[in-house]
């Protein structure tokens, strides 16, 4: 409970913001916002050291109107049934918005992974697939997982083995899970697909010059201050894009500490340190930040919190020093905290949207393990050709020679281009969406902020597909 409101409620709160700019019948919006079903199951485990302990696990899907519902499944001491059902929403709200065709779901257990030996997370994980298993809550058509805070590919694969073996249809069973390694049929780029959208996001939110101007910054990335909260897969790859993007990365923080440079952090060279030294703390030449919520405070160009919920609150948001809050976690900022933001001109691109690349690589994968067939591989050699021959005629008409360096840049599309481009169209597509519904609001005089428009644009393409459905003629 954050500030008087469970999660859950956060989340709903910011869906009847928009809802009241749409003109639909009540009851389809109740239908829209409602969780469709969740499931809390708990079951025995057996500790190394021969204790018993019972473990509580979770499943929601929020909405059916899209089959099958997607969504990760966390480990952390925070899952409850209100999270999972708010970050179910989300996951509804924010395939919406990219339009991905799935409804939304998540799972998670309520544990510390830090507490667990492998084997024991494996047993846990297993007899969870089990359980899903049991209750028709996983498969390829009906609901689908995927990592997310404290889970990795390690638990997909295990997810998939349990599934496979007692699925009745092996042909499709592949796609039961995403974000799975590549030698099990992942995908290329699944891994950083949730920071690399992100960038793609804030890329595209900097390059309209005149959004940029009240805040006062320049268009572009380049050499924009970057302060990020967390460097899990999500943080850790969305600072390396942005460093990549030419934006100086000068502020990470984790749960045990924080560092700090103005100059900027090779990312690469801090992850390095930390599978060394088995924290951040203590880099070479950074400032140590003791309260990693200090951090939160810096003064930076983009915010970004890429944690877990309730990070950005009525206590600290007064004192955000950031032009930019680019939410690459699933709701860090808590309503009182986003309004204060709001009214301090503070630009936020809400996680509904600027999160969303992980699920849309997800669709990738799902559609690649139905289809049976790596994406690039049957027009690769073909494009190659093609490109090639292009430059040969071009050389004779012209009579000017390539160089190699020239001629690497021409090649037919592999795999990961393929994934890049279509999660790049995705993110640039929702966020020109976005900004349209906001200009459209702006001239009737509503002032629709970011998330608003999100939620608004969520809501026609789920309604739509309830009248596609016929259930609301
Ligand atoms: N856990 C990620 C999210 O919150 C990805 C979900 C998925 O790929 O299904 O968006």
């Amino acid at each position: 409970m954050a500030e008087g409101f469970s999660f859950f409620q956060k989340v709903n709160t910011d869906f009847d913001k928009a809802a009241q700019f749409t003109d639909y019948p009540h009851g389809l919006l109740e239908q829209i916002k409602i969780c469709n079903s969740s499931c809390h199951f708990t079951f025995p485990i057996k500790r190394d050291d021969g204790t018993i302990q019972t473990i509580h696990g979770w499943r929601a899907e929020h909405s059916h109107h899209s089959l099958p519902t997607k969504g990760g499944i966390r480990y952390s001491t925070l899952v409850n049934e209100d999270e999972i059902m708010a970050l179910a929403a989300l996951m509804t709200y924010k395939c919406a918005i990219v339009d991905v065709p799935f409804g939304g779901a998540k799972g998670g257990i309520q544990l510390d992974r830090r507490e667990y030996s492998e084997s024991e997370l494996e047993r846990i994980t297993r007899r969870y697939t089990y359980e899903l298993i049991q209750k028709n809550y996983i498969g390829p058509g009906i609901d689908v997982p995927a990592p997310d805070f404290g889970t990795s590919e390690t638990e997909m694969t295990w997810i998939l083995d349990t599934y496979i073996t007692m699925a009745p249809d092996k042909l499709n069973a592949m796609a039961c899970v995403t974000g799975k390694p590549i030698e099990q049929n992942g995908i290329h780029g699944r891994k950083g697909a949730t920071g690399r959208g992100v960038v793609f996001g804030l890329e595209e939110a900097c390059s309209i010059t005149e959004d940029m101007k009240p805040l006062g910054l320049s268009p572009g990335l380049h050499g924009k201050s970057v302060v990020i909260q967390g460097f899990g897969n999500v943080g850790y790859h969305a600072a390396k894009f942005l460093m990549e993007g030419d934006a100086r990365v000068i502020g990470i923080l984790e749960q045990n500490g924080g560092i700090y440079n103005p100059q900027g952090f090779d990312v690469e060279k801090v992850a390095m340190h930390r599978a060394e030294a088995g924290s951040i703390c203590g880099y070479p030449g950074a400032k140590l930040i003791e309260n990693p919520n200090d951090g939160l405070e810096l003064e930076c160009d983009i915010l970004v919190p890429a944690a877990l919920e309730n990070q950005l609150t009525a206590k600290n948001a007064p004192r955000i020093k950031a032009a930019i809050v680019a939410e690459a976690a699933n709701g860090p900022t808590t309503p009182a905290a986003d309004e204060i933001l709001q009214e301090r001109g503070i630009m936020i691109i809400p996680d509904t949207y600027l999160n969303a690349g992980g699920v849309t690589v997800s669709y990738f994968e799902w559609l690649r393990n139905l289809s049976h067939v790596q994406l690039g591989r049957l027009g690769k050699r073909f494009e190659d050709t093609t490109q090639h021959a292009m430059l040969r005629a071009v050389e004779k008409a012209t009579g000017y020679e390539f160089s190699d360096d020239e001629r690497q840049l021409i090649h037919g599309a592999d795999e990961e281009d393929l994934v890049n481009s279509g999660l790049q169209d995705a993110m640039i597509r929702a966020y020109q969406e976005l900004r349209e519904t906001r200009m459209q609001h702006r001239s009737k005089n509503d002032d629709v902020d970011c998330r608003t428009a999100a939620f608004i644009n969520a809501i026609h393409r789920i309604a739509k597909s309830y009248m596609q459905l016929g259930i609301f003629p």
